[in-house]
């Protein structure tokens, strides 16, 4: 089984909820996709919650400020991409507070909009998804533990395969809530989309085993044989996720 980049998991989602905006930040890449999704949620009083600020980018910013009265502001996990601009996001909206949704559990309330975290660490350590609902309506914000298209690198050694294995399988419990995802478009099915992850990462995960026992003995050997239909732009982040692989395997052993 191969999983392109650009196969998207699951079908696209036709139209965000009234309260969610999308602010594309213009840092396009081979590991960023499009860009950092920067997500506005607004309350029906129109308090809003941004999901995760982005790059440090003014013009990015600018129009995250713009998209509602920001009163908290929350990361999915620390990568840079997705955290660089909080502390200016900050100075644009007196009166904003950070909510560290790894460090405090549970939920969060403003004014009708609420927001839970679960914690889905895999891709790094720090990860959590969000669950964001308005009256009856829900959304899932994944980070980077799901995209919106392709799959996700576990960041070894901060990443772990099991850990990531395990919140798949939780976020698949969630069903056919839509996904809101770090890069990429948002997605119309949690539960399909975690699916499908789980079946590529078990797919490649039978792939690594195979190429170690066909001789392999390098990460650098191992992406060779099993990434060869992808990018090799994107080899060194695949050397990741092997390595990542390989540390589960021998776990298991
Ligand atoms: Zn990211």
């Amino acid at each position: 089984m191969t999983a392109h980049v650009t196969q998207p998991s699951t079908d696209p989602l036709s139209r965000l909820p009234a309260w969610v905006t999308r602010v594309l930040a213009p840092n396009p890449g081979p590991m960023t996709l499009d860009g950092t999704n920067t997500w506005v949620l607004r309350s029906p009083g129109g308090e809003a919650i941004v999901v995760d600020p982005g790059p440090l980018d003014e013009g990015h910013l600018g129009r995250v400020a713009a998209a509602g009265v920001i009163r908290t502001v929350v990361t999915t996990h620390h990568h840079f991409d997705h955290t660089e601009g909080l502390e200016r996001l900050l100075e644009l909206c007196p009166g904003a507070s950070v909510w560290r949704p790894s460090t405090e559990d549970g939920s969060l309330g403003v004014d009708g909009l609420e927001l839970r975290a679960i914690a889905t660490p895999g891709h790094t350590a720090d990860s959590v998804t969000l669950v964001g609902g308005v009256g009856d309506e829900r959304v899932v914000l994944t980070g980077d533990t799901i995209l919106g298209r392709g799959t996700t690198v576990v960041a070894h050694p901060d990443g772990d395969l099991g850990d990531y294995l395990g919140s798949l399988r939780l976020l698949e419990l969630l069903g056919p809530v839509p996904v809101l995802p770090g890069h990429g478009p948002a997605l119309g099915d949690c539960g399909a989309a975690a699916a499908f992850y789980l079946r590529h990462r078990l797919a490649r995960l039978d792939q690594v085993a195979a190429a170690r026992d066909a001789g392999a003995t390098t990460p650098r050997e191992v992406v060779e044989v099993v990434y060869a239909d992808v990018d090799p732009e994107l080899w060194p982040a695949a050397e990741l996720s092997v390595r990542a692989q390989l540390a589960y395997l021998d776990r298991k052993r």
